[in-house]
């Protein structure tokens, strides 16, 4: 049986959330009737210590609605070089919104206060307006890092005196929360707009969620819909949210068990490779070198799927639909290969 770790998107619907999606009721959400929809998105809200939330398609589209809420074309938004808002969303905020962004670069995707500081523009007839910063809680390309709650703190207090707005990239907030024992409504009050992913770690099918104040919400409800993101009867998938919100956040300390087991048995045979210590959430980045490509290879051939993050460097991602022995099994495959690999 293959074991998939390329990303924790790859989850399918578990049959007790599929039973929750065929009970759900529903209503066209485009007239915002469809009752599962509105119930998740009070629910949602609620748990980020937001007043609002809006159901999205994707994480991207939130993203891209909290970040526009804040930022008026031609302005910029400042982030971590590799947060997934500049990498991973194919320009989306600028095409589509005119943004535009400058970044720091730290290398567990943290924020570096220093350069920040530097960052924001003075008002100025030359200068591209700063208008908001956005943190990516965990850092996914960072290997899922937490942003620890005294620099979230810190950079509330820095945006507030410099005028400028937070949006928190949360996909996986619900990570960041079980792994820091931190309320999930610390970290969203933390910032103006938060973004959450259903379909990550959560195993949901589909959909995300922008938390933020109503008035926000509203106008994201409109660009939504302009963007072709409106939905009818919704609540199928929202039931799905819901199922997995209830049952599937506590659960997570398991996938990061799993994550911890795969670098530690790594780290075992492989000198440099991974630092089992840094392994904070449920992806493992493992620096193999110039024959990563050839270790995800022979692990596909094995039956392990798992990426190149980069060059050289290989990522595992721990999700709903790997057990704790698929977990063991695959680091010892990936150990072995790594090993033989470094040995030539
Ligand atoms: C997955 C992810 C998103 C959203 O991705 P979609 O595929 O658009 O749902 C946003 N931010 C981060 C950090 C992610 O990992």
């Amino acid at each position: 049986m293959v074991i998939d770790l390329r990303s924790d998107t790859v989850t399918r619907p578990t049959p007790d959330m599929l039973a929750a999606m065929a009970a759900a009721d529903t209503g066209d959400d485009v007239y915002g009737e469809d009752p599962t929809v509105r119930v998740l998105q009070e629910r949602v809200a609620g748990l980020l210590g937001h007043e609002a939330g809006l159901f999205t398609v994707t994480g991207s589209m939130a993203n891209v609605l909290g970040v526009r809420a804040h930022v008026r074309p031609g302005a910029e938004v400042l982030c971590e070089a590799q947060a997934h808002i500049v990498r991973a969303e194919l320009g989306a905020h600028a095409v589509t919104q005119g943004v535009t962004t400058r970044t720091w670069s730290h290398p567990q995707g943290r924020i570096d206060f220093d350069v920040l500081h530097r960052l924001v523009a003075p008002p100025s007839p030359y200068f591209v307006a700063t208008a908001a910063i956005e943190v990516e809680n965990t850092h996914n390309f960072a290997g899922g890092v937490v942003q620890p709650l005294q620099d979230l703190q810190k950079l509330r207090s820095l945006a507030d005196r410099a005028g400028l707005r937070v949006h928190l990239d949360g996909a996986r907030l619900w990570n960041a929360h079980v792994a820091a024992a931190v309320p999930l409504d610390t970290y969203g009050r933390l910032a103006d707009t938060v973004s959450v992913c259903f379909s990550k770690g959560l195993g949901a099918p589909v959909g995300s969620l922008l938390a933020g104040p109503s008035d926000v919400i509203a106008e994201a409800r409109e660009w939504r819909r302009r963007l072709g993101g409106g939905w009818r009867q919704a609540g199928v998938l929202a039931a799905a949210a819901q199922y997995a919100v209830d049952k599937h956040v506590e659960r997570l300390a398991d996938d990061h068990v799993n994550a911890r087991i795969i670098a530690e048995t790594v780290a075992a045979v492989a000198d440099g490779v991974v630092d089992p210590a840094a392994v904070q959430t449920n992806i493992v980045v493992l620096d193999v070198g110039e024959r990563a490509a050839d270790v995800v290879g022979a692990a596909h051939d094995q039956g392990v799927l798992v990426g190149l993050a980069g060059p050289g460097v290989i990522r595992a991602v721990t999700h709903l639909d790997v057990s704790s022995t698929q977990a063991r099994a695959a680091a010892d495959i990936l150990a072995d290969l790594i090993s033989g690999h470094l040995a030539r």
